[in-house]
């Protein structure tokens, strides 16, 4: 690809009508003026020392999503620095979330331990240049003498060592000859630099861990910043798309491959997601875990990729929900309820339709006979035809939800009442004639009905109205299941501060153990989803086991009301 106007001809077009953002203009001019000789590699790099977030899915769907449209490359790479904190299970839960949202890194797994030698050999040769010293300062020492945004820093009193004696003691240094954090590599780049970044900042540490991978061949480690840049380049990334954090971190990463004399990727910086009613700090969400907030990493309230998952949220959602936020270099916070409208929009298109009663009350159809059952024709999906319908059972003894009947109904009460008359979905049009009490406490357990055989719905008889419409279940058929119900994780939009903890919605998460359930429902299986008719979507619950029916609600309808109506 030598010539520019190839190079213009070869300028794949995103296969979709997509949104414009900054990122692609950048990656586009790139593509025009050849900088990467056509190519676009980028990667998407956690450190594993956690679960990722809806904050990293922003930043997967970004990088493996921009390689997807211009027919680039995108890496998974970890960035494994920090051995303390880093461990097996973030790295296998990192590798299922990335493949679930529906990515592929194909041979192209990396981490930077890999690059450990590598580093190792690049820090000799900065040292060799005269641009890297060994020093003797503690890391208290080290920050004491780094200034701050006002006041200019002070040299190191080691920062002249004669190169011949930094390399020794970087030699000693990595074969283990002193104690923890008793010297440190550091660049020789400018302590006055108005960017604190650059005053000398340091390479290596010394530090006794062992790493999930490397075991305990080192006990010298690279600091994030000296590791970040040179991984890139090694991998040959044309573009390296980070958080807006990372802007004064730039000069350094170009200082290093500029001294070293390497490949120099761009780096890009966006802002990062920031979502309301949740936490999205890893060290926040580490503590909800430990501390027994919630019941893991994929507790469905945690804004976590896991947890989310477990809620029952789809990955066409997610990808959707970062396609319609979009990226820009200004900081916000998102309204959850864009998440949830992405998550809404998907299942009402995907979700099958079907009949659950979650606070149930015994219904019973005086007139209806006592050993007949009616197979009824339910639509499985009324947004998509093709889905077809089913049949429910329809007998003389059903389940209707609590809150669908009234004794004292309110004005503008369209459900069941004593003497009023209501439509049971698919079903008949009833009449409340009875009610049933517990003697001693006052409690409804039963209603008593009758039914108009002349309504069935569909039938051509069925034309007369009655204005409200409600779902059941037919007791001998139904199944039994317990439903969690979840909600926003904190009470507040921002939850900051000492306090924060102190901020979670006590309500986010309600068990209704005595659910009933139409029959069809018993070949679900785990992470299916529905959409149980008026109450929300649903999916099956991991806990879920034969003879076990776990469901948790996912999200809430918008407007039940309005599309009972209409369908
Ligand atoms: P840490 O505090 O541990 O560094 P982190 O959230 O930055 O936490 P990383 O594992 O370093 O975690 O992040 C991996 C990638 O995901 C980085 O490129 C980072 O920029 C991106 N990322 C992290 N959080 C967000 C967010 N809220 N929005 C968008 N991208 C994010
Ligand atoms: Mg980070």
């Amino acid at each position: 690809m030598s010539s520019e106007k190839k190079t213009a001809a070869e300028t794949p077009e995103p296969a979709q009508p997509v949104r414009r953002n900054f990122i692609r203009e950048i990656i586009e001019d790139d593509l025009k003026t050849n900088r990467f000789e056509g190519r676009v590699h980028t990667r998407f790099p956690p450190e594993p020392n956690g679960y990722l977030h809806i904050g990293h899915a922003k930043s997967i769907c970004l990088n493996f999503g921009m390689a997807k449209d211009y027919k680039g490359l995108c890496n998974l790479r970890f960035d494994d620095t920090n051995p303390s904190k880093e461990e097996q299970e973030y790295v296998d839960s990192i590798e299922q979330d990335v493949r679930w949202l529906g990515f592929d890194w194909e041979n192209r797994l990396f981490y930077a331990s890999d690059y450990f030698d590598q580093l190792h050999d690049y820090a000799v040769q900065l040292i060799t240049k005269g641009k890297a010293y060994v020093c003797d300062l503690n890391a208290d020492q080290v920050r004491e003498h780094r200034g701050t945004l006002t006041q200019p820093g002070k040299d190191s009193p080691y920062r002249n060592r004669p190169v011949e004696e930094n390399l020794d003691l970087f030699r000693r240094m990595r074969e283990g000859e002193f104690p923890d954090g008793t010297r440190t590599l550091r660049a020789k780049i400018d302590m006055a630099s108005p960017n604190l970044n650059l005053r000398d900042p340091v390479m290596y540490r010394i530090l006794r861990a062992t790493h999930h991978r490397t075991g305990d061949k080192w006990c010298i480690y690279p600091m994030y910043d000296w590791a970040h840049g040179q991984s890139d380049s090694l991998e040959q990334i044309t573009h390296s798309i980070c958080t807006l954090e990372f802007e004064d971190h730039r000069p350094l990463y170009d200082w290093f491959v500029e001294q070293l004399g390497i490949y120099h990727p761009r780096q890009i910086e966006f802002a990062r997601l920031n979502l309301t009613y949740t936490v999205m700090s890893k060290r926040k969400l580490l503590q909800l875990v430990e501390e027994k907030h919630v019941t893991g990493w994929d507790d469905p309230r945690m804004p976590t990729i896991s947890g989310l998952r477990r809620r029952g949220y789809t990955p066409e959602s997610l990808r959707m929900f970062a396609d319609r936020i979009g990226v820009s270099k200004s900081e916000s916070t998102v309204d959850v309820a864009t998440l949830e409208d992405c998550l809404r929009d998907d299942l009402n298109k995907r979700a099958a339709r079907v009949m659950a009663v979650l606070n149930p009350v015994k219904l019973v159809i005086e007139n209806y006979p006592d050993d007949v059952v009616e197979e009824l024709e339910a639509v499985n999906n009324p947004e998509d035809p093709s889905k077809g319908s089913r049949k429910v059972p329809f007998s003389k003894v059903l389940y209707i939800e609590q809150d669908d009947f009234r004794e004292n109904p309110p004005k503008k009460y369209f459900r069941l009442s004593p003497g009023n008359e209501v439509r049971l979905r698919y079903a008949y049009i009833i009449k409340c004639v009875g009610v049933v009490k517990d003697e001693k406490t006052g409690e409804i357990v039963e209603l008593r009905c009758t039914y108009d055989p002349d309504t069935k719905s569909g039938s051509p008889q069925s034309a007369r109205k009655v204005k409200g419409t409600i779902h059941w279940v037919s007791a001998n058929h139904a199944l039994d299941a317990e439903v969690r119900l979840y909600d926003r994780l904190f009470r507040v939009e921002n939850p900051e501060g000492d306090n924060w903890k102190g901020l979670m919605n006590p309500e986010a998460f309600k068990l209704l153990p005595h659910c009933k359930l139409e029959p069809t429902l018993a070949i679900a299986k785990k992470q299916d989803r529905f959409q149980f008719e008026r109450l929300g979507y649903f999916c099956v619950d991991d806990d879920s086991a034969p003879g076990r029916l776990v469901f948790n609600r996912t999200v809430t309808l918008r407007d039940t009301w309005a599309k009972i109506e209409k369908s």
